[in-house]
């Protein structure tokens, strides 16, 4: 069959301004789209309102075009997107794949440990399964959570274009996860899935942090009938302290407030990206610049 034109997308949480890190992401995936004369799309994810910031989004906008990053179409934000989230959970509600679920995160880890499975405080905990009894049902309170029942054996695998084979056994490492929270947020596991089938996203450019997210959203693309698109996940940006750079560790927002400011974050982020000789090259521009990296990410990532 032919393959699909190439339509890549950048999808920030609008938590904070973009840092050193997002903006690896941000530049990784338009690399990637315009090597392969494609689409690069952006996507607000929002679909957490109250995490979401207020004017974050907008500054994410402005960065992103100081940087010379412009995207096709509008972009798509989460919170508007409710309607295709519940048309999909009803699909599988339907389908009796779901059920609903009450558990708090206390009630799980009491549950793990009388099994005699230990847990850390802040790891995701391997739901054990506690409610799986009420497979199939399909009416419930409003304020009732949404699992998917994995089957016995659920092995994915994929191929990363830079990490290469990955496998995750999702029973053994995730546990049936949660689609929609009882406090009525659709979470983002589901969100991300149904909006990149939406965009008609063909390839997904994005930090290594998202990694082990990716064989639930392989699942729930079969299960809901959905392209699988190739992915690609890109080295985090520590800092000082070995952690990753995040919004919630506060990290600085990338200075963008001159042409040469924005011109030296890029560097740094193409730097990081391993596209060294790029970044240590005089650029008259960012558009030259931007043509350049072009030509070293088809180089190093093709
Ligand atoms: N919104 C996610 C983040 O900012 C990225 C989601 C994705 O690229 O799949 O970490």
């Amino acid at each position: 069959s032919r393959a699909r034109a190439y339509r890549g997308r950048f999808a920030p949480s609008p938590t904070g301004p973009l840092h050193a890190g997002s903006l690896v992401a941000a530049l990784g995936s338009w690399l990637d789209a315009r090597a392969h004369q494609g689409q690069w799309l952006l996507r607000i994810e929002d679909v957490d309102t109250p995490r979401s910031v207020f004017g974050a989004a907008q500054q994410i906008e402005a960065q992103l075009l100081a940087c010379g990053l412009q995207w096709d179409e509008e972009p798509m934000w989460q919170s508007k997107q409710q309607e295709s989230y519940q048309k999909a959970l009803n699909q599988l509600i339907e389908e009796g794949q779901l059920y609903p679920c009450n558990c708090s995160r206390q009630t799980i880890a009491k549950t793990l440990e009388a099994l005699g499975i230990e847990t850390e405080r802040h790891q995701d905990l391997v739901y054990p399964g506690s409610c799986r009894g009420k497979l199939g049902r399909k009416n419930e309170e409003p304020s009732t959570a949404w699992r998917i029942a994995l089957p016995k054996y659920c092995a994915i695998e994929f191929e990363d274009r830079a990490l290469g084979h990955q496998i995750q056994n999702l029973n053994q490492e995730v546990g049936d996860f949660v689609l929609r929270r009882s406090d009525g947020l659709f979470t983002y596991q589901l969100a991300v899935v149904v909006d990149d089938a939406e965009q008609g996203i063909t390839h997904v450019v994005r930090g290594e942090d998202l990694l082990s997210n990716t064989a639930r959203q392989i699942y729930l693309q079969k299960v809901l009938h959905y392209p699988t698109p190739e992915y690609l996940h890109l080295p985090l940006v520590l800092d000082e302290f070995g952690e990753k750079l995040s919004k919630q560790t506060l990290a600085n927002a990338i200075d963008t407030s001159t042409p040469a400011d924005a011109l030296n974050a890029l560097e740094q982020a193409a730097n990081h990206l391993g596209l060294q000789e790029i970044a240590q090259q005089a650029h008259q521009s960012i558009g030259e610049f931007l043509s350049a990296a072009t030509v070293a990410w088809k180089k190093k990532y093709y």
